[in-house]
């Protein structure tokens, strides 16, 4: 077969675009050369249904020793009893975890979409909102989770289950408190901390797993692997929801979610993916990674104090982590509007509708930015004012194709300093 030099042409010009760029989507990281390497390998041809030492086919020796690297890792990061690397994104964890524990119809709690939540905390798009009965906190006012509506609404609702996590909220969370009324209408708290876990696994935020009975996460945005999910518990329990397995035993929490993520919701785990993430948590194991997440924060708090300084409006003020969101009604510009034109100058950020937003999802009155990605390339506090700039230069010259192609220029010349997969 001849290489396919279609597709290798496109795969490296978006290595080109990413080093040219300045990439700023809350969710996105660059991997170590390893991380990426490891999932181009052999291990992408094997089938491994089931669970190390318990699969449905021959030949798996090998991968069995792989995922259960992986797993042992996951709990030593997170000090855990209990970890599944197996689900194919953060999406598909979730998805387990509902169906581990939920029976169609049952009511749960979580952020609203509008407000920071996920797709899979009970959009009426998603399987989540279709299947069960979604109910929503907020936000108040100031941006901040509106507990009081979360304890009221759990008090007369009693939802089966608490969902705390979010897409697009710069504050870290109050798990005790959710946890406490959680205890009184004897409900279970899921935290789905996709965003903040690198963060967390740095001890750098508060600990939701000492308070969540379930957590999930992705393990590509802070936590700064490949694409993909994982489900954890630090202490397992028999479940005292009495929820039961398909043959209708009553099984550990731990079984539950194994049978939830196979066969529940999926066939085949992707062993090169695993391999991959086992690699990303050794990663986290070491003492750099504290650094990054030092620096992740350092970077966010700077960046954040770069556009108060120029009049932007931060939600709730500022940031606890990685991500902040941006109100530009004071600018007059549409979300949409500064994602198009920012992308134009090798800036890549999300349009993202902030709380109690006045446009259609498509359109949106915010803009999300993370630095994860950024503070991965190298960049320190004292960069982050640069980057301030070039972001106010593009939106205050919105219409002006000349700067902002300039600023396109001086992006590219500037990223040079910061040297993205030199090998490749
Ligand atoms: C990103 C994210 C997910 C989903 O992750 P995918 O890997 O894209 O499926 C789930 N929950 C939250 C809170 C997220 O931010």
């Amino acid at each position: 077969m001849q290489r396919d030099t279609l597709v290798f042409d496109l795969i490296d010009k978006e290595l080109e675009r990413q080093r040219d760029g300045i990439e700023l989507i809350a969710s996105e990281n660059f991997t170590s050369l390893q991380v990426m390497q490891a999932m181009g390998t052999s291990l992408t041809n094997k089938y491994a249904e089931g669970y190390p030492g318990r699969r449905y086919y021959g030949g798996c020796e090998i991968v069995d020793q792989v995922e259960q690297l992986a797993i042992d890792r996951l709990k030593e990061i997170f000090n855990c009893s209990y970890a599944n690397v197996q689900p194919h994104s953060g999406a598909q964890a979730n998805g387990a975890v509902f169906l581990a524990v939920m029976k169609p119809g049952e009511k749960f709690l979580g952020l609203d979409l509008s407000m920071g939540g996920h797709l899979t905390h009970g959009s009426p798009a998603n399987f989540s909102g279709k299947t069960y009965e979604a109910l929503h906190y907020g936000v108040t006012k100031d941006g901040i989770v509106d507990y009081e509506q979360l304890e009221s609404i759990a008090r007369k609702e009693k939802p089966k289950m608490i969902i705390c996590g979010a897409s697009a909220y710069s504050r870290d969370w109050d798990y005790k408190r959710i946890r406490a009324v959680a205890d009184e209408i004897g409900a279970i708290v899921f935290a789905d901390i996709a965003h903040p876990a690198g963060l967390i696994a740095a001890g750098l935020l508060n600990d939701p797993f000492d308070h969540c009975h379930i957590v999930t996460s992705t393990t590509h945005k802070t936590l700064r692997g490949p694409r993909g999910g994982i489900i954890m518990l630090r202490h397992d329990f028999e479940n005292p929801w009495g929820i039961k397995d398909p043959k209708g035993n009553l099984r550990k929490m731990s079984s539950l979610l194994d049978l939830a993520v196979f066969p529940g919701t999926q066939g085949g785990p992707l062993e090169h993916v695993i391999a991959a993430k086992a690699i990303a948590f050794g990663e986290i194991l070491s003492e750099d990674f504290k650094a990054y997440g030092q620096q992740v924060i350092s970077n966010a708090q700077a960046m954040a104090a770069a556009f108060v300084a120029k009049d932007y409006h931060l939600i709730s003020g500022g940031t606890d982590n990685h991500l902040m969101l941006i109100d530009l009604r004071n600018k007059n510009i549409t979300g949409k509007k500064a994602q198009e034109t920012l992308d134009r100058a090798h800036i890549t950020l999300n349009k993202n509708a902030v709380p109690f937003d006045d446009k259609s999802p498509f359109v949106t009155s915010g803009i999300r930015i993370g630095v994860s990605a950024i503070t991965t390339r190298g960049m320190k506090e004292g960069h982050m004012q640069t980057v301030v700039d070039f972001i106010d230069k593009v939106l205050m010259h919105i219409d002006d194709e000349a700067t902002i192609a300039a600023v396109a220029n001086d992006v590219k010349e500037f990223m040079k300093k910061f040297p993205l997969y030199p090998e490749l």
